[in-house]
């Protein structure tokens, strides 16, 4: 994998870059689309690519539980399962793995403490997490070396290294013992991938918590490896605002020349505010989520949602001068009529109208880099 910098605007960190890979490239910043069983949901991998989705986010946890990585593996690799020829990132499996432990950053923060936990997590130590599959019961043993195992078999252009996900209520001591347990893991992945590095690269992940001074503790060991690139994970705050005070004291302790990824982060307000603090790649399920219940985007960052009443005798587009296939074939009132007749059509249609916005307002923001208006 190869970074270059097209340009660094002159008025914030945010730049224009390009990352090579074995399967293309992928022009930054960008939207990552997430596709957590190997398909985006409601698009299959071609139409996704004729979209300009330049980079997939898979999930490994999921894909190794089913249908399997080996299974994953003899069958060419996952761009050839999928049939995608552009590049995929997978993640190590330890998010969903730690998700099930603590519950989620998010869940934790909005069930008040109250979320249950499933038992799934079985015992968690220095080598690794073990868990039971929700698909099959069996055990799962989930280390550093086991997670690139995993990714390798899937093939993947970007993988990252196996990481604890600490949970947003934890104390300054046990905060401090994961994220230097994480650095170990971290370690270990790097080693284990640097055993047969074929043409893949592997992100570091910068942890810390809410904690400003562990990040940059983060920044300045996983920098000194030879990672490709870096993802920044685990809780950056309760709220957005918490999140961007905290990249903005951070981002400019992650190693500039290499490419950095926010994770699980890419609702429109964040990419606004986060692109220029130099965050180089983001992904989320919103886009394709939110098209799912009928919210539509739009290229001035907001939304609306078609099931409304107002929308179902509007015979023009969806939005006005979109040049997706849904809104050059199918008028306004037609989708809101699909989705109150519970067409599953209106699935694939709704999310190629938001991806194709999504793409569209990342080519927005690289211009704007490049004109130095951001
Ligand atoms: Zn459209």
């Amino acid at each position: 994998m190869k970074f270059e910098i097209l340009h660094q605007s002159k008025k914030s960190r945010a730049r224009v870059g390009r990352i090579h890979t074995a399967h293309g490239v992928i022009d930054t910043p960008n939207f990552v689309a997430v596709g957590t069983n190997g398909s985006l949901k409601a698009l299959d991998s071609k139409t996704v690519e004729a979209l300009g989705i330049q980079l997939m986010f898979c999930n490994t946890y999921h894909l190794m539980l089913q249908p399997g990585s080996k299974r994953v593996a003899e069958a060419g690799g996952l761009h050839k399962f999928m049939n995608r020829s552009m590049p995929i990132i997978t993640d190590s499996g330890g998010f969903q793995v730690f998700s099930l432990a603590y519950g989620s950053v998010a869940s934790e923060l909005k069930s008040q403490g109250t979320k249950q936990i499933d038992g799934s997590v079985l015992k968690i130590n220095e080598e690794g997490v073990l868990f039971r599959s929700y698909r099959n019961g069996d055990k799962v043993f989930l280390t550093a070396e086991t997670s690139i195992q995993a990714q390798k078999d899937l093939g993947a252009d970007i993988m990252i290294s196996f990481d604890e996900l600490p949970p947003y209520h934890m104390d300054q001591t046990a905060l401090i013992d994961s994220m230097e347990r994480t650095h170990r893991w971290e370690k270990r992945s790097l080693d284990e991938h640097l055993k047969d590095p074929r043409h893949q690269a592997l992100y570091a992940v910068i942890h810390g918590g809410v904690d400003v001074e562990l990040r940059k503790k983060s920044c300045a060991y996983l920098g000194n490896l030879p990672f490709d690139g870096f993802g920044i994970g685990g809780s950056l705050g309760k709220n957005r605002p918490e999140m961007i005070n905290m990249l903005t004291e951070v981002m400019p302790f992650v190693p500039p020349e290499r490419p950095n990824h926010l994770l699980g982060i890419g609702d429109l307000p964040s990419i606004r505010d986060c692109v220029p603090l130099g965050v180089d790649t983001f992904d989320s399920s919103f886009p394709t989520k939110a098209a799912r219940h009928g919210t539509l985007m739009t290229m001035d960052s907001t939304h609306f949602n078609i099931t409304r009443g107002k929308h179902a005798d509007n015979l023009g587009p969806m939005v006005a001068d979109c040049e997706c296939y849904t809104c050059q074939n199918y008028s306004a009132a037609y989708i809101h009529h699909l989705f109150k007749a519970h067409e599953p059509t209106v699935m694939t249609l709704a999310s190629i109208h938001n991806v194709h916005i999504m793409v569209k307002m990342m080519a927005r923001y690289r211009q704007q880099i490049l004109d130095d208006q951001i």
